[in-house]
Order: structure tokens, then C-alpha cells, then sequence
């Protein structure tokens, strides 16, 4: 093999974590992937094929067909395994194809204690296909520890947590969590798609699995819809590889790629996210149309402490309210920003915008939604990576107009 800071594929053991030591950056870069053996190729190479040749019926270099395994996706999940300090990694078509992969594992009767404000896809995955199944989920403010215990019985087999949360940005302590699961000897699982490895590993924190949304920060361009999980315990890990491959949410390489190639940036656009959040959520909170800003950077964010102590940075995501109160002004400051581009999802290079009470929660009932915070005022921004002096005036001249 070429020589050069390799970083060996994961094998059956997990992969080597021989950059275990190496600076979040240089992971970023390097691990999990290695230059082509036959070519020299320093890219990983797209490998676009659905089947593999075997030199005599059941002997095959690792791969068989492309459902089970794929070389590029291989190096994408050993790349991503390593951002999150975990031995063994998967890549899924989307984040949901991850999640539905972790709930497959549940059998009717099992109960399930996640979060009172999850994502709206899981929100739906869990209600409208496990619950009729005969899956029990118990809906809890996870900031609340009391909560989850009081929720968890003999029954229950995982905790589903999201921190920070959509839209209202709300902290978990994800240390606290693990404990309490490993007392009841059930699962934490962590979605960790709002933070991205860059600003939190939950898997150092006592989490058993973590889940993305590779969508998100880790494609980083908008330009694929990906899912990852991780985890340390080999027999889970097996037990979701099997899942993944007799149910066949499977990634295609191209979109393994673009996924590679967009980690290698994570860091640099992850410190800009984080620079031009601080600058924006500053600006949100002295502008006198602006009523409550959340964003756990703040100190008097509810959740600030503690995601002091398990964030390394505070991130891009910030929601915040108008103080007047009037939803035709958020959707007048949804639709007037030009560099803010008003669209769901979430940690691209470029800037967005949203209104969840319209959007994003539009299913959930408007008394429901009001009680948790979401407000017909809120507006959700996702900020970019462009330059802050720009976005600042982009909202202030949005703000002016209202
Ligand atoms: C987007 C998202 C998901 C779902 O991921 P897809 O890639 O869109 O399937 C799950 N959790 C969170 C927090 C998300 O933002």
C-alpha cells in the first residue's frame, strides 16, 4: 500500500483507529480513507457498480453485491466512524432509512422514552408506523432527567434523544442520559445531526448509538440526502448492518462521494457556522423587533451550561421570535431576506431561512405547538458560511420591513 497517513477500512473488529490521536482536522481529512491500491488515485475512487466477480463461487475480496457493501461507502463509513470516535460506522439512504433501521430492532409491546420536540420526521416514523405496530413511545422533555426516569419501566428497550433540538434549540445532558440508561440497562441513542461531530461526540458521553442526518452538516452542500450510525458494541452494530442490508436502505456511491468530500471541510465550515451563529444571535437579541433568541451559545439560554460542557462550539442553528407577535410579520421577514434562502433543512454552506409554525411543525396542532414554544412568530435560521457583515444586513433590512 501507498504510503501516506493511512487510516485502515473498517474490517470485521471495527477499524483500526490508528488517528485515534490525531486533531479533529486531520481526521476530517485523512481518516478512513487511502489511496487507491491500483491507480495511486489520492480520491477515493466512485465505485459504481452493483455486483463484484468471485475467482470461485463464495470467495470474494469482501464484497459481494453492493446492497451489503460497497468500496466507497466503505471508506465514507470508516471517515465518518472516525469523526465520531466510534469502531464501527454505516451509511443509510437518509437519516430516517437510519432511524427506521434502529427501531426495526423493537418488537411489538417494547416501549420506547424519547424527546417531547423531535424532528418531525421521527415524530412520524414513531406515531404513524411503530405505534400501530404495537411500539409504546413515551413523549418527555429530556432536559427534564426526573422525566425520563419516571418514564422508563421494565419494558422499555431505548432512549431516542435529540440535542440540540428543533427549533427551540433545547440541551440534554447527554452524560446524565447515559447513566440513567446504563442503570436501567436500556439504550441511549443520540441524534446527533444539529451539532455534528464537530461540536459534540455523545459516543464519548456514554451513548451507546449515534445517528445523522448526513443531509446536513456532514454533506454540508445541499447536495445529498444521507444517514449515519455509529457505535462501539460490535453485536449492535451487526445486528443494524444485517437490518441495513435485508432491508436495503443503502446509499449510493455517487452520494458516498459527495458525502467524502464534503467532511473534508467540516471542521473549516463548522468554525464559520460557529462565528457567524455568535455574530447573529448578538444582532437578533439588541434588535428591538426581536422578542426571544435561542441559541445555547447565550447565557441565558436554559440549556447554556451544559452544552458548554459537552459542545465544543455552539453552532449555526438560532430561532428566534418577533416581538410583535404578528405572523404576517414572520412570514413578511421569511420571504423578504435575499441571502437567507427560505427552504427546510439545515447546515448547508449557504444561509436559510424558516418559519416552523408553517413548515416544518405545520402538522403538529396549533395548541400543541404553542405550548412547546413554537410560537406563530418563530422563525428558525440555519446560518451559512457568507460573509457576516453581509447576513447582518440581510436580516436588518428583512427586520426593517416589518
Ligand atoms: C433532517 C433530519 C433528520 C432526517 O434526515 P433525512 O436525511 O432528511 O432523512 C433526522 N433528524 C434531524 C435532527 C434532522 O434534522
Amino acid at each position: 500500500m501507498q504510503n501516506g497517513p493511512l487510516f485502515s477500512p473498517q474490517s470485521d473488529e471495527g477499524h483500526s483507529n490508528d488517528g485515534a490521536s490525531w486533531d479533529f482536522s486531520t481526521k476530517a481529512v485523512h481518516a478512513g480513507v487511502f489511496p487507491d491500491p491500483t491507480t495511486g488515485a489520492i480520491m477515493t475512487p466512485i465505485f459504481q457498480t452493483s455486483t463484484y466477480v468471485q475467482e470461485s463461487p463464495g470467495q470474494h475480496k469482501g464484497y459481494a453485491y453492493a446492497r451489503g457493501k460497497n468500496p466507497t461507502r466503505s471508506q465514507l463509513e470508516a471517515a465518518l466512524a472516525a469523526l465520531e470516535n466510534a469502531s464501527f460506522g454505516l451509511c443509510f439512504s437518509s437519516g430516517m432509512g437510519a432511524i427506521d433501521a434502529v427501531l426495526k430492532r423493537l418488537r411489538p409491546g417494547d416501549e420506547v422514552v424519547c424527546g417531547d420536540d423531535l424532528y418531525g420526521g421521527s415524530y412520524r416514523l414513531f406515531t404513524r408506523q411503530y405505534e400501530p405496530m404495537g411500539i409504546r413511545f413515551h413523549w418527555v422533555n429530556q432536559t427534564d432527567l426526573s422525566a425520563v426516569r419516571a418514564a422508563i419501566n421494565a419494558k422499555t428497550r431505548l432512549i431516542w434523544a435529540e440535542t440540540p433540538t428543533n427549533p427551540l434549540m433545547k440541551v440534554a445532558d447527554i452524560r446524565a442520559l447515559a447513566a440513567l440508561a446504563d442503570e436501567k440497562g436500556v439504550l441511549l441513542a443520540v441524534d446527533n445531526t444539529f451539532a455534528s461531530p464537530y461540536l459534540q461526540n455523545p459516543l464519548d458521553l456514554g451513548a451507546h448509538l449515534v445517528m445523522h442526518s448526513a443531509t446536513k452538516y456532514l454533506g454540508g452542500h445541499s447536495d445529498l440526502v444521507m444517514g449515519f450510525l455509529a457505535t462501539n458494541r460490535k453485536e449492535l452494530h451487526e445486528e443494524l448492518a444485517f437490518i441495513l442490508n435485508s432491508s436495503g436502505a443503502n446509499p449510493g456511491p455517487m452520494d458516498c462521494y459527495l458525502a467524502l468530500r464534503g467532511i473534508k471541510t467540516l471542521h473549516l465550515r463548522m468554525k464559520a457556522h460557529c462565528e457567524n451563529g455568535q455574530a447573529v444571535a448578538h444582532f437578533l437579541v439588541a434588535h428591538p423587533k426581536v422578542g426571544k433568541v435561542y441559541w445555547p451559545g447565550l447565557p441565558d439560554h436554559p440549556g447554556h451550561t451544559i452544552a458548554a460542557a459537552q459542545m465544543r462550539g455552539f453552532g449555526g442553528m438560532i430561532s428566534f421570535d418577533l416581538a410583535s407577535g404578528r405572523i404576517e410579520d414572520a412570514m413578511k421577514v421569511a420571504s423578504s431576506t435575499r441571502l437567507f434562502a427560505l427552504a427546510e433543512s439545515l447546515g448547508g454552506v449557504e444561509s436559510l431561512i424558516g418559519h416552523p409554525a408553517s413548515m416544518t411543525h405545520a402538522s403538529i396542532p396549533r395548541e400543541q405547538r404553542l405550548a412547546s414554544g413554537v410560537t406563530d412568530t418563530l422563525l428558525r435560521l440555519s446560518v451559512g458560511v457568507e460573509g457576516v457583515r453581509d447576513l447582518l444586513h440581510d436580516l436588518e433590512s428583512a427586520l426593517a420591513g416589518v
